[in-house]
């Protein structure tokens, strides 16, 4: 397997986030900014930069089955769990904006409703002028991660740098699913310093790491294997263009 050696990738120090200037991260699911760029955006806020956070879908697959929390009662708590994360890393609320796609459902390239939801996105991209988006790695292995590159690719924001973030692509990837030569370059970011409230700030989406909703055996839970895999002091990125 064309397996990434993620140690060996060179490490950044916290400092050059003030390069990255204003940021949108683009979260399929509450709980990929902090899973993927908890540490980053906490050093974002550190370093003074603006942060805004797109969640794309309204997270109503976690627990499909649970009676307690049904479609809309299950949406309103993730996004409020996102509202937590993220002030916990330090961006307010009105810097979080919310699509509310489907879940398993955020559209892709090929889907009829996937030119408007680029339009509807690029012209959000186009109001906030980011120096800088980050949008899950391409092939990382959800559908909805794979879709939420596809739609950032699609618009091409002539401003923006794009770096793309991996999830669970060391965990699932295939060797397809890696990066091959030609493609974008990995690095990785030291977050020692804020590691602890990236902690915090994973630990607010109660629904995903804790039996809070009980009723739904198929519901979903991050295993503490992995939740131990975000518990690195460093977060890997791919720099895209
Ligand atoms: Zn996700």
């Amino acid at each position: 397997m064309n397996q990434i050696n993620f140690d060996a990738i060179p490490l950044a120090p916290e400092h050059c986030v003030t390069g990255f200037g204003t940021t949108i991260i683009v979260a399929p699911h509450a709980d990929d900014e902090s899973l993927g760029c908890g540490g980053l955006i906490s050093l974002l806020r550190k370093f003074g930069q603006t942060v805004y956070i797109l969640l794309l879908s309204d997270g109503t697959l976690s627990h499909p089955n649970s009676a307690e929390y049904p479609a809309g009662k299950l949406r309103d708590l993730r996004e409020r769990e996102l509202l937590d994360a993220a002030a916990v890393l330090g961006v307010p609320d009105e810097n979080i904006i919310f699509c509310r796609y489907p879940d398993r459902g955020v559209p892709s390239k090929g889907d009829e409703r996937f030119e408007s939801a680029v339009a509807s996105i690029a012209k959000t991209i186009d109001i906030i002028k980011p120096q800088s988006i980050f949008v899950p790695w391409r092939r990382d292995p959800h559908p909805d991660h794979k879709a939420a590159f596809q739609i950032i690719d699609a618009i091409a924001p002539s401003m923006a740098k794009i770096y793309e973030y991996p999830i669970w692509l060391k965990e699932l990837g295939e060797e397809g699913d890696m990066p091959a030569d030609g493609e974008p370059m990995p690095f990785r970011l030291n977050i020692s310093s804020v590691l602890s409230v990236k902690q915090d700030a994973i630990s607010r989406h109660r629904s995903q790491t804790t039996n809070l909703i009980h009723d739904d055996p198929a519901g979903f839970q991050l295993s503490q294997e992995m939740l131990d895999g975000f518990n690195v002091p460093y977060e890997t990125f791919f720099m895209s263009k």
